[in-house]
């Protein structure tokens, strides 16, 4: 990286910035075309320019709020509509869920504890001195560690079970008078593994808790795994004792980065709500944490959807499966090797029982393939695209090369 220069003095022609944007974005995907796995949540160049040409197209556009103040856009009122239903449906969400759109995953996980916090005990404080608690494995996502942060509330961390997911017997013996929300993940990030939702719906409603499900990986994912007839266990608030859900478009939606939807009953949603009058100018009222809420990546997610349909999402979750498979038996022909648990997802972890993981991450790394190194269980974390099949022999060649060159 040079210097960054001085604020310009003086504007360039709308070709030049072209001309330099250009450069700044062929340097981006230079690097990534040559490292395995930087192309995260790539469908292919179509579906990438269709979801950066109706970002550009909205790049003005604010989000429509359901309170009145500004002029309302009816085109991006009527984008907000559509993404909104479709993740309902996709998720198989009954009557009297609504769907809040948001910036990402982390947001919807703050908006989703907000919920809890504000909606699910108004007659039970927590003890004196005692923040409200939320009972989630090592293996989920930190953006529930920066919420409990933001929030007030203290995470209690337990180590996962069988299998690396979540264990509920372990989980219900951190349960106290503070707990508020059990956190489960489907997939969790660290491992890719999908907790038992069913089993801790049935553990929220015994406790009377608020269950998150994290389902920003597969949120997008799973209903096209299951049309294309794969045995992946439903998640969603269709299950009672599920309070809320999480999924990202910008993840396997394959839309432009600051896309995802929060689900969870309305009188919860409108809970959240942000609505403030005590000051020189009309009700403030907005839904989510933006104040100007930008609407470019929904526009890319409306356009990604409208774009792909059901048919396109299933061949690319289909393109998927199979490049899972492929680096799943890629790792286990390699010896000393294995894939941790059963992934179901585009996630997953390799572990050894006789190699050097921590050197195996760096001579991998060598050889341009972007992992991270998960500690424990010392493993790679594979994050597989639904393009990469074609990746799984290079990568178990490589594998065995790495472990030779350390013999
Ligand atoms: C991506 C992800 C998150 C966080 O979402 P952001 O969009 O990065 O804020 C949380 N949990 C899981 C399982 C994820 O995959």
């Amino acid at each position: 990286m040079t210097k960054s220069p001085r604020f310009p003095q003086t504007g360039l022609s709308a070709d030049a910035v072209a001309e330099a944007l250009r450069a700044h974005a062929g340097l981006d995907s230079a690097s990534v075309e040559t490292i395995g796995f930087a192309r995260r949540f790539f469908a292919g160049a179509d579906v990438a320019a269709v979801a950066a040409d109706a970002a550009g197209l909205f790049a003005h556009a604010g989000r429509v709020s359901s309170y009145p103040g500004l002029p309302q856009p009816p085109g991006m009122g009527q984008i907000q509509r559509e993404l909104q239903q479709w993740a309902l449906e996709l998720l198989d969400a009954p009557e009297g869920t609504a769907a809040r759109l948001t910036s990402g995953g982390t947001e919807s996980v703050i908006l989703a504890l907000r919920a809890c916090l504000k909606t699910a005990f108004p007659g039970k404080p927590s003890p004196a001195g005692t923040p409200p608690e939320i009972v989630a494995a090592w293996s989920a996502h930190p953006c529930i560690d920066k919420a409990a942060e933001l929030l007030g509330a203290r995470l209690v961390r337990v180590p996962v079970g069988v299998g690396h997911v979540a264990d509920p017997a372990a989980m219900a013996a951190a349960i106290t008078p503070a707990t508020r929300m059990l956190y489960v993940s489907f997939p969790s990030y660290a491992y890719g593994l999908a907790d038992d939702v069913a089993a801790f719906a049935d553990l929220a409603l015994e406790h009377g808790l608020w269950l998150h499900v994290d389902a920003c990986m597969s949120g997008f994912l799973a209903p096209f795994q299951r049309m294309n007839g794969e045995a992946i266990p439903f998640c969603g608030p269709g299950i009672p004792g599920v309070s809320s859900l999480s999924a990202d478009f910008h993840k396997h939606g394959y839309s432009a980065k600051g896309a995802s939807a929060l689900l969870l009953a309305e009188e919860a949603a409108r809970a959240i709500d942000f609505v403030y009058s005590d000051h020189p100018l009309p009700t403030m009222a907005t839904e989510t944490l933006a104040g100007t809420a930008p609407g470019a990546a929904l526009a890319s997610a409306w356009a990604v959807m409208r774009y792909l349909g059901a048919e396109g999402y299933c061949k690319l979750a289909a393109r998927l499966s199979a490049a899972r498979q492929a680096f799943a038996a890629a790792v286990r022909s390699v010896p000393g090797f294995s894939v941790l648990g059963e992934p179901l997802f585009s996630l997953m972890v390799v572990t050894s029982s006789r190699h050097d993981m921590a050197a195996v991450h760096r001579g991998m790394a060598a050889r341009g393939w972007f992992t991270l190194a998960v500690a424990s269980p010392p493993g790679l974390h594979l994050n597989i695209g639904a393009l990469d099949a074609p990746l799984a022999e290079r990568f178990a060649a490589d594998l065995s090369e790495v472990v030779r060159d350390a013999a």
